[in-house]
């Protein structure tokens, strides 16, 4: 493999092996094993909750335009320009009218700025375990999110616990908070904290990467930050009722330095709000005809999550980078297989 532009200003840790030495380590073998006991977990205690499993669109019209500062891939799709997916929520949502709650395992492409080559925890093209629930509140979400990542979690020490040594995992870190309900904070809370500790966060933005690890680092329990200040995520994000300026969304951050595992909140579903908060986040409505003419006609409300399926891969492995989660890693700006 080889880098490209300022992504070769990546450090040698952060860089991929040769791809036939990846795929042939004991490393890659045990990452992916582990992985693959996160998601027949996750898989078996979603059906088991009653969710049904949907196979995600891959391109489309529209995509989620989020996305702290990644660029969206066009296809010529029969002469319309269509966009690979960057998550899937817009198809979540209307997938409820369906089935009151889905889950995928959806592929998402984001080419993302190339320093965050740097940062170990960004792919230019990644996984989510996607969730959404009709009718669901902010906290049924993350009830259900931290279901997840526990019955996962206790499934790889079950099963995994050889890999986890191959891979020099502590194993106690994991087996110490399987027990304890996720600690929960507020956004603003995380802000005094950093603050506290002399970090200059912006306490109307999205939690900077240098916070995340700061207050990743201090916990030893994966733990909730909710009511994301509005300016920091996408349309989609409902906004409070009571505490207008504030979202009724959560990220879930795993301890140990390891950083965001999973986004999620209560969803925007009123046509006018949502017209009006897509307005304000810069996003034109006129490009986003199937899904407003679904949610014009009424949607469920509902709540959901996506999990990043390498991050969780990398934290409870416990690797150095997140391009150890996937056989063929894309690291942004690293042109690969
Ligand atoms: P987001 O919608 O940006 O919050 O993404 C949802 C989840 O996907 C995040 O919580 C991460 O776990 C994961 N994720 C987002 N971007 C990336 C990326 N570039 N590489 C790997 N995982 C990612
Ligand atoms: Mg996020």
């Amino acid at each position: 493999m080889t880098t490209i532009e300022s992504a070769a200003d990546a450090t040698p840790a952060a860089v991929p092996p040769d791809l036939r030495a990846h795929l042939s380590a004991p490393r890659t073998r045990s990452a992916v094993a582990v992985q693959q006991a996160i998601l027949g977990a996750a898989r078996e205690y979603l059906a088991g909750e009653g969710f049904t499993e949907l196979l995600a669109p891959v391109i489309g019209p529209v995509t989620d335009p989020g996305a702290r500062g990644s660029k969206q891939v066009d296809i010529d799709y029969y002469g319309h320009r269509y966009k690979l997916m960057t998550s899937a929520i817009l198809y979540k949502q209307a997938s409820l009218l369906s089935f009151g709650k889905i889950f995928c395992v959806a592929p998402n492409v984001r080419l993302e700025p190339l320093e965050t080559a740097n940062t170990d925890r960004h792919l230019a093209e990644f996984h989510q375990l996607d969730v959404e629930i009709a009718g669901a509140s902010r906290d049924e979400a993350t009830e259900v999110a931290q279901g997840v990542v526990r019955h996962a979690v206790r499934r790889v020490l079950d099963t995994a616990a050889d890999h986890l040594d191959v891979l020099g995992r502590d194993r106690d870190a994991l087996a110490t908070w399987l027990d304890d309900p996720f600690g929960r904070i507020t956004h603003r809370e995380a802000v005094r904290r950093l603050h506290a500790s002399d970090h200059p966060q912006d306490p109307g933005a999205e939690i900077d990467w240098a916070g995340e690890r700061l207050l990743s680092e201090s916990e030893k329990c994966p733990f909730f930050i909710t009511d994301y200040p509005k300016g920091s995520r996408g349309f989609y994000d409902r906004e409070s009722a009571t505490d207008p300026g504030s979202l009724r969304n959560f990220d879930l951050i795993a301890p140990e330095g390891y950083g965001e595992l999973c986004s999620g909140s209560e969803r925007e579903y009123d046509y006018r709000r949502m017209i009006a908060r897509m307005r304000e986040t810069g996003e034109n409505p006129a490009k986003y005809g199937w899904y407003l003419d679904l949610v014009r006609g009424g949607i469920p409300a509902s709540a959901g999550f996506g999990i990043g399926v390498q991050r969780l891969t990398r934290y409870v492995a416990g690797l150095d980078a997140v391009w150890q989660a996937s056989m063929f890693p894309k690291l942004p700006g690293v042109v690969s297989a």
